[in-house]
């Protein structure tokens, strides 16, 4: 009968032994000295059992008090068993989550590639050995159209499918990652010239043939900029700034691939200084608007006026809006110029009324404006205190800028024309146009570009361009102006292709409001 509590003492030394091993792996995993002493503990007990069983092998014992004790034991080591084994379980399931959290804070969820986080951390690595290495930013063009004409699901796919062709083509000439959006970023150790030629000839490559997402055939066009460690910079934001600033230029410039050189930087800091200085022109409203009359070709009248911008300089001179406006675009200041350009030119109608103007005030956005809906509010918040003001305010809005934000575009013109307002397309002709748009949308006038107004009797191309823009905006009922017009052979021309409106220096230049105001006062009084 004993010989079966003393099975049954060892079957419990049995399991304290068997719990020796995962105490150890705790103590290695956690590296908390508790449970180091708690393995010393189970030694300790693995001795005391030895100890019982020799005594019980050896003295002849009651056996009530054989059979409790080896209960006892059994349940201690069986006790402990249990607990080490949860224990143990619960460290890898609580590890197995960790190492999951890990991967997503480094991965990107939509692709799987190393994410923003990874590849400053791969950078620093390489910049810490000086390995030499190079930095490619890559952009996809146009891939805020493929979200706007195909929806975010088609946006997404064609992520995954780009993520998918460059990683397979690049294989191990480079580590690819997503920074954002549709910025991904490449870190090629390469050294020799010809290994990273052969990795960027791969990189577009990949892209060569149209990608398939959801049954459409998509063609992506890439933008790189490749900055060079240690040749650009030591510094790995520098470098990272280098990179995206080639890669910016490539965009503006329509080439495929720029490398970094110093003149970007040198540029990038004429672009902050302007950017400074138009903050400070807001701030002490140094701005000016000029006015320029448009002509009804019927008539010969005055038809309205379009505003424009002007930033008068302390030498006396102007500074062109062509040579500021850009920069306020870049820097999303520029919403704030425009809402400074309504609101004065609203004050500006109420004086021109009071001179005797009764015609329509041209106002120009931009792109940037039709993103937000502050703008919208704004101009919301102007007609609540005038409602006058729709009926005599056209936003002019240009084919380019149109085309980079339509779905922005869309919105902004159906919201405002619910409230009266008009849209003219501006620069028509130079812009990647939609027809379709001018379909869906209740657009008033169409404006032709100056550079097909200004060469149409000399070039054949532009006279059929302007012919053509002309018969397009009549067969679609919208009003069409030629600007650009310079002499009364042009102007003739317009009158006898039908052109509604003209506007152009044959008329008069841009002048300021006084100069328009006493026109008219002049004409009342005559
Ligand atoms: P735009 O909207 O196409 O404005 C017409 C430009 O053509 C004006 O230049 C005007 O002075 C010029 N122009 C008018 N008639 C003739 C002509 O017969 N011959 C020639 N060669 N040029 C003529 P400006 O004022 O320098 O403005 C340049 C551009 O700056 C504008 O082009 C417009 O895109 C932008 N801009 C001007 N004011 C504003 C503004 O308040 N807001 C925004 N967002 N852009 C503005
Ligand atoms: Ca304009
Ligand atoms: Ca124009």
């Amino acid at each position: 009968m004993n010989q079966l509590f003393i099975i049954i003492i060892i079957a419990g030394t049995l399991l304290l032994v068997s719990s020796l091993t995962r105490t150890l792996k705790i103590c290695r995993k956690s590296e908390i000295s508790a449970w180091y002493f708690l393995f010393y503990f189970i030694i300790l007990f693995i001795i005391g059992y030895i100890g019982i069983l020799y005594y019980f092998i050896y003295f002849k014992l009651d056996s009530i008090l054989v059979s409790t004790v080896a209960c006892i034991l059994f349940g201690g080591g069986g006790f402990v068993y249990l607990v080490i084994k949860l224990s143990y379980n619960s460290l890898i399931t609580i590890e197995e989550a960790v190492e999951v959290q890990r991967y997503q804070a480094e991965h990107d969820i939509l692709t799987g590639l190393p994410n923003r986080k990874m590849f400053f951390k791969s950078l620093s690595h390489i910049i810490s050995q000086s390995t030499p290495c190079s930095i490619l930013f890559i952009d996809l063009n146009d891939f805020k159209q493929v979200n706007d004409s195909f929806g975010h699901h088609c946006g997404d796919q064609l992520l995954i499918a780009t993520a998918h062709a460059l990683k397979s083509n690049l294989s191990h000439h480079g580590s690819l990652y997503r920074l954002a959006g549709d910025e991904f970023a490449i870190l090629s150790t390469y050294q020799s010239e010809n290994g990273l030629k052969e990795c960027i000839h791969l990189i577009t490559n990949s892209v060569h043939a149209p990608l398939k997402v959801e049954k459409q055939q998509i063609n992506v066009n890439l933008s790189i900029g490749v900055s060079h460690y240690p040749q650009d910079s030591l510094d790995m934001y520098e470098l990272v700034k280098h990179a995206d600033l080639a890669m910016y230029e490539a965009k503006k410039t329509n080439q495929s691939l720029v490398f970094y050189n110093t003149e970007l930087s040198q540029r990038e800091g004429e672009i902050l200084l302007m950017t400074n200085r138009i903050k400070g022109a807001i701030e002490q409203d140094e701005f000016l608007l000029f006015y320029q009359p448009l002509i009804c070709s019927k008539t010969n009248q005055q038809h309205g006026l379009e505003v424009l911008i002007r930033w008068p300089q302390a030498d006396g001179s102007f500074l062109s809006p062509d040579d500021f406006i850009m920069v306020a675009e870049r820097s999303s200041l520029i919403l704030s110029v425009t809402k400074w350009v309504v609101i004065e030119a609203v004050k500006d109608l109420k004086a021109l009324h009071a001179a005797g103007f009764t015609g329509m005030l041209h106002i120009n956005l931009s792109a940037q404006d039709l993103k937000s809906n502050e703008f919208y509010d704004y101009v919301v918040a102007l007609f609540n205190q005038d409602p006058s003001i729709s009926k005599v305010i056209i936003f002019e809005i240009t084919e380019s800028a149109m085309m980079t934000n339509i779905q922005g575009a869309k919105e902004m013109i159906i919201a405002l024309n619910a409230i009266g307002f008009q849209f003219s397309i501006d620069d028509f002709g130079t812009g990647f146009s939609s027809l379709s748009l001018l379909r869906e949308l209740s657009i008033k006038q169409i404006k032709i570009d100056r550079s097909f107004v200004n060469g149409m009797l000399n070039q054949k191309a532009d006279y059929a361009i302007v012919k053509s823009i002309i018969f397009l905006a009549k067969q679609l009922g919208c009003e069409v102006i030629a600007e650009g017009v310079e002499n009364s052979e042009v102007e003739k021309e317009l009158i006898d292709l039908d052109c509604d409106f003209l506007q152009g220096f044959h008329y008069s230049k841009p002048v300021p409001l006084e100069e328009i105001r006493h026109k008219y006062l002049n004409h009342k009084a005559s």
